[in-house]
Formats: structure tokens, sequence, C-alpha cells
């Protein structure tokens, strides 16, 4: 049984929206713009190069893609990307995400190699790796490492390297007291061997849960609990809210997890939410609404609630700094 179960009636805590600004103050027409924080977009893929500019600005805006010639507003909230945190897949992503988050206060990154990238890496790409981890915290905006971890969807590298990385990274983030984002493709009980393990002899920097983020999480209620359990949080992108049966075992994580472990996430390109999917080109940031939207179904929540908790515990796993609470003009 989950040992906190009945915690998603609990207070949700302070949002992040300024104090002064209470419910009476916004006029019913105008909806308090939501602070959407995407814990895990690729925007330094390819996909995103030709209009990034734009689009970034756009996002900030909580300006929707169009869809067949008409806009995805969301008739309720007003939501925008107040923060995203992007991670590297190998060397250049990394640098990549590292330059992005260099230029745009509200861009962060995370630097890795993920399972299916390592058989290229080289020692020289990991030991820059590491400078990177030690070297940029003074400028905050290296936040997390990876995202590193298992896949045995994709048969691009044998396993024993991949865990041998998975390895070396969350030996890192302990040094450098970097969260790991982890990423597990039907290997959730390799992954789950494996920081099992790793914590029991691990020495902690800290009591805190920081020990990163299971992106994309896909396992059971019982792998969710003792993730939870070692000092993670989870990811949650557009696997909750499909509607498929098989993803029935997740919906009963994402209704139990303690609201304070929750992240959103895009996994941008990629996975795009149900109602868009197949509708949008590349899934994007600003789509982590119909994750929150779901959440809020599963979990007998707001909306805004959802958001409000979970851009407060990506600001604190990651420890960002304080992000915007509006939208740009
Ligand atoms: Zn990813």
């Amino acid at each position: 049984m989950w040992r906190l179960n009945g915690q998603k009636s609990r207070s949700v805590g302070r949002v992040i929206t300024h104090p002064s600004k209470t419910k009476t103050d916004v006029p019913m027409s105008q909806p308090r713009p939501l602070p959407l924080v995407d814990t895990h977009a690729h925007v330094n893929l390819e996909d995103f190069s030709f209009d990034l500019e734009a689009f970034l600005d756009r996002s900030q805006r909580g300006i929707f893609p169009e869809i067949k010639g008409r806009q995805t507003t969301d008739p309720v909230f007003r939501p925008f990307i107040s923060g995203l945190i992007v991670p590297g897949v190998d060397l250049a992503s990394s640098l990549r995400a590292v330059e992005l988050a260099h230029k745009y206060d509200f861009v962060f990154a995370a630097v890795g190699f993920h399972p299916n990238h390592v058989s290229q890496a080289t020692q020289d790409d990991w030991e820059e790796c590491v400078r990177l981890a030690f070297d940029d915290p003074k400028s905050n905006k290296i936040v997390a490492l990876g995202e590193t971890g298992l896949d045995c969807y994709w048969d691009y590298t044998p396993i024993e390297r991949q865990r041998d990385f998975l390895l070396q990274t969350l030996d890192l983030g302990l040094r450098a007291q970097l969260p790991v984002v982890i990423h597990s493709r039907e290997t959730n009980e390799e992954i789950m061997a494996t920081l099992r393990d790793f914590y029991a002899t691990a020495p902690r920097y800290s009591s805190e849960p920081n020990c990163g983020v299971v992106h994309s999480f896909s396992g059971t209620p019982e792998q969710a609990e003792e993730l939870i359990d070692l000092g993670f949080y989870l990811g949650f992108g557009g696997f909750v809210t499909y509607t498929s049966k098989k993803f029935s075992d997740l919906w009963e994580v994402a209704k139990r997890v303690p609201v304070d472990r929750i992240l959103l996430e895009t996994d941008c390109p990629f996975l795009t939410p149900h109602p868009l999917r197949g509708k949008l080109e590349r899934n994007e940031p600003l789509t982590t609404i119909f994750v929150a939207k779901r959440l809020a179904e599963l979990r007998d929540a707001s909306i805004p609630e959802i958001v409000n908790q979970t851009t407060q515990n990506a600001i604190r796993l990651f420890k960002l700094p304080p992000l915007r609470e509006t939208p740009i003009d």
C-alpha cells in the first residue's frame, strides 16, 4: 500500500504568483497566467533550430502553435513558459544546451549522455562533461546532469556500457551536487536495481530528496514508491494523458505520488500529449498544460494547483533562481 496515500488533499503550498495578487484582483475575463516549467525539453535539437528565437519568444508569451489554421488556446487558463530545462544527449547537444541557457534567462541546461548515444562518447567527451559540472555552477545555468539511463528498446549500445555511464553520472551528481535526469525505456527493473545498489552505499551530500528525476516515468506504483524513498522526483509527460488502458498503472501512480515530487515535462519534440497527439508537427513546452490538466483530473485538484505546485517542485529540485510570474508582453 502506498505509504503516503491520502496526501492528494493536502495543501499544495505557497504559489509563486505575487502575494499581493489575490483572486479578487483578477477579473473573471482575465484568468491568472499560469507559469509552467517544462523540465525536459530538447529544444537544443535540430527540430527547433529553424525558428528557435520566435518559438522561445512565443512560449514565454503563452502563444500556442497553430493547428490547421486555429490557435490551440486553452479556454480557461493562460499558461506560459517560465522555465525550461534542456537536457543533453551527447557532448554537442550538452554544449548547445549550455549555450542556450547562457543566452536566455529562463532556459537551464543539463549535461550528459543519453544511453542510446554512449557508444560514440569518448573519454574526452566525458571529461568535458565533468569539467562543465564543476565549472559552471557559479553561473547557475547548469542545473542537472543527463539525460542518462538505460534503454533496451533501441539496440544502439551494449547495456553494460549504458550502465557504466549511468553509474559514472550518478557518482558525478553526488560529487558536483547536481540532480540527475534518468531515462528508462523497457528497463524499469534494471534501473531500479542499479539505483537501489548505488544509493545503498553512496554517501549523500544532504538529507534533501535531491537525487534527481526519473523523466517520463513509466513504471509501477511499487517502483514509484521506491524511487520516492530513494530521493527522486517523477517526471510526467505525454504518457499519462494517453487514454489506452495500458497506461492505467501510470494513472494510478499519478493519483498517489506525493504532490511535492511531481514534475511536468514534454520530452519535446516527442510525446505530444492527448488531445494534440498527431495534430502538431512537433511537441513543444506549452503542451505541458495538458499534462497538468490530466494530473488535475486524476488527483481531484485544480489545474492552477498542479501548475503552481509542480513549478515550485522544479525550482526546489533544480535550485532555480526566481522565475517570471507573468508572461512577457
Ligand atoms: Zn529526453
